[in-house]
């Protein structure tokens, strides 16, 4: 059969397809706290921990931010350890930082100079295409279309775009004009985002989708043409393999030495962690002979993006006293529930010293 050369646009009116899903959405809506009581704060804040992250995860993440950081300017007002702290363990701190600074310009902000449009959202810290348009529109009633990975996915299918697009982000701008078509002349785009959103999340899913219970299934190319599990055709990309040896360091008092990721790190910045065995050898703390006396305890295995990484955990007690440099930290068992600590870690920790240290709820990105 021969493939489309491009995407169709939509196969019938914008109209009745917004109609019937916007009917589906209103029935059958997940009831979530950032659409029970919406308010344009509660949207950044769902929107920015929705990135990258499911829904599931960030339930409980958001509840307790809510109750510490209840509005732009209580955040702005907030130190950044706290800040860090509420976040432990939902991976993806730059967020973290970018929510904070955000809440700080637009606190600064007069009221006639704060965004509402989503080319306006796309200047504040941390706000990319995807959360400019869900915010701006959500929130704001800007008639923006959002498109994200669960977007190209229904939208691939309905127009059956058979295309293999060599990344993601060709993926997005190839069906863009196709989600713009959809929300021309909506009068609720914030909720016709939402319901393309919904829909992907639980009908329209990676893999086999739930046709039988889409609003969208008798104009549906893919479905009609049988192959909508195949869609959207993306070249994957390569998984990279990496193994950290990391050491638990306990002195004669039975404290730890943890190390504080250094500000200008692409990641985890300013979280506490496990420091990697080079990195004490490399601040004077051990020698190298004195690493060797280490045993190996667990190991840990995470994915990041396309990288699998494989976490050697070494623990080793000494019995001299030992200065910590700057950025690192011998710690008490109180001292680290205090701590913003890299979620993986405090798991680690929990497992290393068999001392129940309060998790964090959630799946550990980071
Ligand atoms: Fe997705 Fe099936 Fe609906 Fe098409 S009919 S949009 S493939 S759930």
């Amino acid at each position: 059969m021969p493939f489309p050369p491009t995407p169709r646009l939509l196969p019938i009116p914008a109209a009745e397809l917004q109609n019937s899903l916007l009917a589906w959405y209103d029935a059958h809506a997940r009831d979530l706290p950032w659409r029970r009581e919406p308010s344009l704060y509660r949207t950044v804040v769902s929107e920015i921990m929705l990135q990258q992250t499911q829904v599931s995860t960030v339930l409980p993440y958001f509840e307790r931010w809510m109750a510490v950081f209840p509005d732009f300017k209580t955040l702005a007002n907030a130190s950044e350890d706290s800040v860090l702290k509420q976040w432990e363990g939902l991976g993806y701190y730059r967020r973290a930082r970018n929510l904070h600074a955000l809440a700080k310009v637009w606190t600064a902000l007069s009221a006639a100079e704060r965004p509402v449009t989503a080319a306006d959202w796309l200047t504040m810290p941390g706000i990319g295409p995807y959360t400019a348009a869900a915010v701006a529109s959500i929130a704001l009633g800007d008639a923006t279309a959002v498109v994200d990975g669960n977007v190209v996915r229904v939208l691939s299918r309905l127009v059956a775009e058979r295309r293999e697009f060599a990344s993601s982000s060709a993926a997005v701008a190839a069906v863009r004009p196709i989600a713009d078509a959809l929300m021309a002349g909506c009068s609720r785009p914030g909720d016709l985002n939402q319901a393309v959103m919904e829909l992907g999340a639980v009908v329209c899913r990676k893999g086999e989708p739930a046709c039988l219970l889409c609003p969208w299934r008798q104009s549906c190319h893919a479905r009609a043409d049988g192959d909508a599990a195949d869609l959207p055709r993306l070249k994957r990309a390569k998984s990279v393999a990496r193994t950290v040896d990391r050491l638990l360091l306990q002195d004669a008092e039975e404290r730890l030495l943890l190390r504080q990721v250094p500000e200008d790190s692409a990641r985890l910045a300013g979280l506490w962690e496990i420091p990697e065995v080079a990195e004490v050898v490399a601040a004077g703390l051990l020698s190298l002979q004195e690493v060797s006396g280490a045993a190996q305890s667990f190991v840990q295995k995470r994915g990041i993006a396309n990288e699998r990484i494989t976490e050697v955990f070494f623990v080793l007690k000494v019995t001299e006293p030992r200065a910590s440099p700057s950025g690192w930290s011998w710690t008490d068992t109180r001292a680290q529930i205090d701590l913003a600590l890299n979620g993986p870690h405090r798991k680690a920790l929990t497992r290393l010293t068999e001392v129940p240290l309060p998790m964090s709820l959630g799946a550990c990105l980071d």
